[in-house]
């Protein structure tokens, strides 16, 4: 099985995302400066490669960022040393949980847009994002989230809220058994989870994209 394509049950539940393509990110201790919600705190590394180049030298070497998802919240990085902000507009790309635009991404690892799944759905009613995703990764490729989702981590929650709101599941089914290839290379032939292991009856993991 491959973990960028999780069943109903796997997208819902967890937070603790056990493959090493994300941050194993924490809610935020601090709340965002603007909306005032907990965000979720991310790596340097990840607004380091998220900002537009011009607004890089304003990060805080020293301080710890953190994401605010909010939907309806401009802020995408707030810190816990003073009160300056990155808006989405300080953004090379569209935050999905921020952005109904159709050119705004699901994937980021591997361009995905909104607009392929809303094609989908006008076309058959049903998408297929997570095995689009999974198409286009190369056998034991990883993904690269930290570097490339603005959340800092895989985008497979953002995904199943934004179908949510679509008012339809996935059409996925469950992954191939066989399948070698997960967001973290491969895995054993007994391994049916993101980073091997976690199976559909075992507690709900989420998936690596
Ligand atoms: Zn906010």
């Amino acid at each position: 099985m491959s973990s960028c394509s999780p069943t109903d049950s796997v997208a819902k539940a967890d937070t603790q995302d056990t493959c090493d393509c994300g941050t194993g990110q924490a809610r935020s201790d601090i709340a965002c400066p603007v909306c005032r919600t907990l965000g979720m705190t991310v790596g340097h590394i990840t607004p380091e490669n998220t900002l537009r180049r011009q607004v890089r030298d304003r990060l805080l070497p020293d301080a710890t960022y953190h994401f605010c998802d909010t939907p309806s919240c401009d802020v995408v990085y707030y810190n816990d040393r003073d009160s300056s902000v990155f808006g989405t507009q300080d953004l090379v790309h569209k935050v999905t949980v921020k952005d109904d635009a159709p050119d705004t991404r699901l994937c980021y690892c591997f361009k995905v847009l909104k607009q392929q799944a809303l094609d989908d759905l006008a076309r058959t009613g049903t998408t297929h994002v997570f095995q689009t995703i999974q198409a286009k990764m190369k056998p034991g490729q990883s993904c690269f989230c930290e570097k490339v989702n603005p959340r800092g981590d895989t985008c497979t929650k953002d995904i199943q809220d934004w179908l949510a709101q679509q008012d339809v599941a996935s059409g996925d089914s469950a992954p191939a058994q066989e399948s070698e290839s997960t967001c973290c290379g491969p895995v054993p032939a007994a391994a049916t989870g993101c980073c091997g292991g976690d199976t559909v009856q075992d507690a709900p993991k989420t998936g690596c994209c």
